[in-house]
């Protein structure tokens, strides 16, 4: 998971503290704490733990709320420890369904603390939090006899955070396609609403993500004894290849998402780089203004462009021999809608030299940005504007979540996280990985509204 990358676009601020809350939760509030716990109580790392257990325990939260068994099923492969949970919350079929998506593996296990005004435990962030606040909207919306405008369906996922044995959005897909089918994700792992100095910000939407690929550059040279050197050399050929490579800089390519994101960012930033953001906003974009900000981070660099890095180096075989091959792994992030080969076509014209071949590593998976204009943009603003009045700011988050896979299958996805996280201190995946107790309720309202919005009553 990588919720949390696009969080550094923005500068650095001093922590605030916290004031420690003691009031008496309500009974959706202490719904939605109980599964939490629950929850992250469980240990659900790909090697040690099971996700099975947490899929049980979950299905049996949405049995007791009412749910009919046929609806709720934990399923995964026959050999595996580590099984998903798919429910479905039946509505009038007016609309076609949207799939609520949340991984629940974590990296390793830890139990869950509260203390000083926040919820410390590993999976608080990522992204046991948004499956909890899932499982809790569900539940509260079935006991309150809601019948939403199109079915429902949630999916609590393994292997997200790569300790399991599969992936379970892929494994879905791939064998029970029919039961997540939907006209869109919200998918709770990406996208979170934004802590800034103290105070809510924003809210991003993750709406795109760029695109993996790894490349290989491999020379091969008969080699020799090294006391009797030649000029056509395995490792100075790739060193060369790689120094071109660095030099080189894809195009800039401004997408509907990264406009918007900069046009909506611009206002929250100051000086120079507020007026570049602005700029690069606009129709035509000013070229210098991109070059500023590609120069001032690597971040703003990498929403610009597709980026190819040497990541690995491997060559020679002896202390005293001419090297027969010398090899790098370059690294791709593509911007959504570029194809594999014309990365690989540029990949051959900036290295220059026939000797070194460029080869697919590990393919791209393409992974269509979601539309901007519709209704989950829509309810999302509304709900927004409604519980937080914050800017709605979408974003292309330069690292991958499960959401690939489906945008991938032709399922747009939308990173849509209720909780809000403070730019200044990010700890998914450390020891000490925690959000706000308020924060938290805040967000399992903001969900449940959320999910109202965009299957009928959310009201204008
Ligand atoms: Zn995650």
């Amino acid at each position: 998971m990588k919720r949390a990358c696009v969080l550094a676009f923005l500068i650095s601020f001093n922590v605030p503290l916290r004031a420690q809350t003691r009031a008496p939760l309500s009974p959706n509030d202490q719904r939605a704490r109980d599964i939490f716990e629950q929850l992250i109580n469980i240990n659900t790392t790909g090697s040690s733990g099971s996700t099975t257990v947490a899929s049980n325990a979950m299905a049996k939260r949405l049995l007791d709320a009412g749910f009919p068994p046929g609806d709720v099923q934990v399923i995964g492969p026959a050999d595996s420890k580590n099984h998903n949970l798919v429910a479905r919350f039946r509505g009038t079929g007016t609309q076609k369904p949207i799939l609520l998506l949340a991984h629940i593996d974590v990296v390793d296990p830890f139990t869950l603390l509260e203390r000083d005004g926040f919820f410390y435990g590993r999976g608080t962030l990522d992204v046991k939090d948004g499956a909890a606040i899932l499982v809790a909207t569900l539940a509260r919306l079935k006991q309150e006899g809601y019948r939403p405008n199109r079915d429902l369906i949630l999916a609590l996922t393994t292997g997200e955070e790569g300790g399991s044995d599969y992936n379970g959005v892929q494994w879905l897909l791939a064998n029970h396609r029919d039961l997540i089918d939907a006209a869109y994700v919200i998918n709770m792992d990406a996208g979170d609403p934004v802590i800034l100095n103290g105070k809510r910000a924003f809210r991003s939407v993750q709406a795109a993500e760029k695109v993996y690929v790894t490349f290989k550059l491999e020379v091969h040279n008969p080699g020799g004894h090294s006391s009797l050197p030649t000029k056509d050399n395995a490792i100075y050929r790739l060193a060369a290849a790689l120094g071109r490579l660095s030099a080189y800089d894809f195009p800039s390519q401004l997408n509907e998402i990264t406009r918007a994101s900069f046009a909506k960012w611009s206002p929250l930033q100051q000086g120079q780089i507020a007026t570049d953001m602005a700029a690069v906003s606009r129709p035509t974009p000013d070229t210098a203004a991109i070059r500023r900000l590609s120069d001032a981070s690597p971040l703003y660099n990498a929403q610009f462009r597709t980026t190819c890095v040497a990541t690995q180096l491997a060559g020679g075989h002896a202390e005293n021999a001419l090297p027969q091959s010398a090899s790098a792994t370059v690294n791709c992030r593509m911007l959504p809608g570029t194809p594999q080969d014309d990365v690989q076509r540029t990949l051959v014209r900036v290295v220059a030299d026939t000797a070194v071949a460029v080869s697919v590593v590990q393919p791209a998976v393409p992974s269509p940005a979601a539309a901007l204009q519709g209704e989950a943009m829509d309810a999302i603003e509304r709900v927004t504007k409604r519980l937080w009045n914050i800017p709605v700011i979408p974003v292309m988050e330069t690292g991958a979540t499960d959401g690939l896979y489906l945008r991938n299958a032709g399922i747009p996805v939308y990173g849509v996280s209720g909780v809000f996280v403070d730019i200044n201190d990010i700890r998914a995946h450390g020891r000490d990985e925690r959000i706000g107790v308020q924060d938290y309720y805040d967000g399992a309202e903001y969900i449940y509204q959320l999910v109202k919005a965009v299957s009928g009553s959310g009201g204008r």
